[in-house]
């Protein structure tokens, strides 16, 4: 049977209450039961000694008294219900009583029939007409006879049974008034302090992809609860963020795919209709060429922002020459950086192996050095580096061209993200090198990151752990 936290929280309050309650109940029952006999044997002790006293004469021969009542009385002021005196002598046999012993007598057990011949008193409870008393059997020994008789006195234990009697009643009845409010407030308490926790699950239950705008309303506490629904507000937010991420990002891609796509129809028209015209006919194929070279670049974009995601699980890295990739790919760009007037240096190229899809890195390498030269003006330049420093591979691509504002440098590794859309429509960018970069250093636990200066120029600079350093990496560049 599945408990509820509350009734689990409950009976475990209960529980350990009437532990606690029984086991100190217990241990204080204990300590009156000594103190209580301890007070009866002390009584019945002294009595005792002073008997032996007063019956045995000055010469030392026993005075055995006719009436014992009398004696109790006059010399030791005893009510005599309740309380016994016995004398034997040292065969055991009874030779004297008090009265109200009548008919029965004192019980003499064996073993304080032997201590007495030890010369040592023994403390008994017994059954005297159906009563408990506490008993003590005392010798009275001669130094030249021996044990001469035995004296039994007995006290009656009524008092404390009627005590310990009234105790249970009031005990029993006080942990059953104990665990009912207990178990009444500690399911109250439970309810109370579980009452976030039932507010949360309703929350949760009612939150799906129409309203992730809501949230947990709990008062915001520190405690265990506070914590959880702030730790569940935040895994919504978060889970909010991707999905606006994922709308944005199909709204995007399905409006950069229909823009060249009407402008294809558009030229298709024009072709239909030009007829007999080869020239017209011309350009508007050629136009229609260049759209669709557009598109494909965007769709070639799109699968592989997919792809890197993909592969972040697969492991298909092996090692690669980071200042070669570099080099290679330079060289490859250099021609058009020429035809725009821009110069490309290598400052500096330290050796450095880094663990990834060799690729992927041109990719990241080439997205890099184009945009740099692709929002340079003529006549400015282009610096490459890549450094060793031990534990990573720092590469930077600086340019000396027009720069991002502080406004848009938070955004520009976004999908999509274009600082002036007329201008990079012209140079047939549709906004996704930088968010390809940032997917492959990441993919490859390293970061990137963009300093940039409004007219003076930009600098991007990719760190990568060196072959074999990954695992240290891991650390040092999620931290
Ligand atoms: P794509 O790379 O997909 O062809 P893109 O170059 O426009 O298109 P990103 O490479 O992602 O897209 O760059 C995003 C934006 O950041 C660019 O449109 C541009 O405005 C700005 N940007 C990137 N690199 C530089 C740079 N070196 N100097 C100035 N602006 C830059
Ligand atoms: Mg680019």
């Amino acid at each position: 049977m599945a408990l509820s936290i509350r009734k689990k929280l409950t009976i475990w309050y209960v529980a350990l209450l009437l532990v606690s309650l029984l086991a100190s109940s217990a241990a204080f029952s204990y300590y009156l039961y000594r103190t209580f006999l301890t007070g009866i044997d002390g009584q019945i002790n002294s009595v005792a000694g002073r008997m032996i006293h007063t019956i045995v004469g000055p010469s030392g021969q026993l005075l055995i008294p006719g009436d014992f009542d009398i004696i109790l009385e006059r010399f030791f002021g005893i009510r005599t219900s309740g309380n016994y005196i016995q004398m034997l002598d040292p065969l055991g046999k009874v030779v004297a009583k008090s009265s109200n012993l009548s008919g029965s007598t004192l019980p003499l057990s064996r073993q304080a029939y032997e201590s007495a011949f030890n010369g040592s008193s023994t403390f008994e409870i017994v059954m005297v007409s159906g009563k408990s008393v506490r008993l003590v059997t005392k010798p009275i020994v001669f130094t030249e006879h021996g044990i001469v008789a035995i004296v039994q006195v007995a006290a009656s234990l009524d008092i404390m049974q009627q005590v310990f009697h009234s105790m249970a009643y009031i005990f029993t009845a006080g942990f059953v008034g104990s665990a009912v409010m207990a178990g009444l407030l500690g399911y109250f308490l439970a309810k109370k302090a579980l009452q976030p926790v039932a507010e949360i699950t309703k929350t949760a239950r009612r939150i799906g992809a129409e309203n992730l705008n809501e949230r947990i309303n709990v008062a915001a506490t520190k405690d265990e609860i506070g914590m959880l629904a702030s730790t569940i507000n935040e895994m919504i937010e978060r889970l909010e963020r991707s999905f606006r991420q994922i709308k944005q990002f199909t709204a995007d891609a399905s409006h950069e795919l229909k823009t060249p796509l009407t402008i294809l129809k558009g030229e298709m028209e024009v072709a239909l209709r030009s007829g007999s015209d080869p020239q017209a006919m011309k350009e508007a194929m050629t136009s229609a060429l260049e759209e669709i070279d557009r598109m494909n670049y965007l769709v070639k974009n799109l699968l592989d922002l997919a792809r890197i995601d993909a592969e972040k699980e697969a492991a298909g890295a092996s090692p690669v020459r980071l200042d070669t990739a570099l080099l290679d790919r330079a060289e490859r760009l250099r021609r058009f950086a020429s035809e725009k007037g821009v110069g490309i240096a290598v400052s500096r190229n330290d050796p450095a192996e880094v663990m990834g899809d060799p690729v992927r890195i041109g990719q990241l390498i080439f997205n890099l050095i184009d945009n740099a030269v692709k929002y340079t003006p003529q006549g400015h330049g282009v610096f490459l580096s890549v450094e060793n420093n031990g534990g990573s591979a720092i590469l930077k691509v600086r340019d000396t061209g027009m720069g991002i504002s502080k406004d848009d440098l938070p955004y520009i590794f976004d999908r999509f993200y274009r600082v002036d859309k007329a201008r990079t429509r012209d140079a047939g960018g549709a906004g996704l090198g930088l968010s390809i970069c940032r997917e492959i250093v990441e993919s490859m636990k390293g970061a990137i990151e963009a300093e940039s200066e409004v007219g003076r120029g930009t600098t991007f600079t990719v760190r990568l752990p060196l072959a074999g350093k990954e695992k240290e990496a891991d650390k040092a560049f999620s931290g």
